[in-house]
């Protein structure tokens, strides 16, 4: 028999998601070398369960399929994304692409994104930084353009890189955020009483608690304040939703 824990995870899992996705993941031929990364585990996996939304910001940016390889270069004023080879600047571009970009996402009513790891525009941690000559490697923590201004535009949605979701039991952590997410935003976005806020959070509480332990006191204490005021609705809905993107998003459940 499950555990209460165990069947609202399944629970969570059971709705679609609607997830971004660099392009390269799904197979499409937008790498700079005109390749791909098709991540047939991953895209096996979430069959289903998943309707994935690609994006490429480098070949959307214009740079052209192939193309000459980025990479990150400290320079004086931060660091730089720009050409390995040309040393061309493409940084400017790419924060004004990704901006713009980031917002339209947010109107297509993302859960979630999965990045490509160890690209200079896509990958969210760990990235080469070369010297301002592009000789050598300097460090290791760069982080990729556009998922850095991703996640600064879409707070409230879940982004992981694939690396990390090819253990089973984090790639299902990620998608029952990424489904109790649009559980969420789908109950919010409707009209609704406090007595079927008080249900529709008391359903969702044990999963809640599993990724966020603190998650539950709190929303009983804005619960015990529910007054039907708009902005009591937006402190709850940005509690729930905290609890599903704080920390790392494919950390099992506690
Ligand atoms: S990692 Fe990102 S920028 Fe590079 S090919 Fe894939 S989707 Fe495009």
């Amino acid at each position: 028999m499950l555990s209460c824990r165990a069947r609202n995870l399944r629970d969570g899992m059971s709705h679609i998601a609607r997830l971004g996705i660099s392009a390269c993941l799904l197979g499409e031929r937008v790498r700079w070398d005109g390749g791909q990364k098709r991540d047939e585990g991953l895209l096996l996996a979430c069959a289903g369960r998943v309707e994935w939304v690609p994006v490429c910001p480098e070949r959307e940016l214009g740079l052209g399929v192939p193309r000459e390889p980025i990479h990150l270069r400290a320079g004086s004023a931060g660091v730089r994304l720009v050409g390995a080879e040309s040393g061309r600047e493409h940084g400017a571009a790419m924060a004004a692409f990704a901006t713009r970009r980031s917002r339209e996402l947010a109107a297509a009513d993302l859960d979630g994104f999965v990045l490509k790891s160890r690209s200079p525009s896509c990958g969210l941690e760990a990235l080469p930084v070369y010297d301002e000559r592009g000789a050598r490697v300097l460090s290791e923590d760069g982080v990729g353009r556009f998922a850095e201004i991703l996640r600064r535009e879409l707070p409230e949605i879940v982004c992981a890189e694939e690396r990390h979701l090819q253990a089973p039991d984090r790639r299902e952590a990620f998608l029952a955020r990424a489904a109790a997410l649009r559980r969420g935003k789908r109950f919010f976005a409707a009209s609704w009483s406090i007595v079927e806020l008080r249900e529709f959070l008391r359903a969702e509480g044990p999963l809640l608690d599993a990724f966020d332990p603190r998650a539950g006191a709190e929303l009983e204490e804005l619960l015990a304040a529910a007054d039907g005021s708009d902005a009591l609705a937006r402190s709850i809905r940005a509690r729930f939703a905290r609890a599903l993107t704080l920390g790392d998003p494919t950390a099992p459940p506690r």
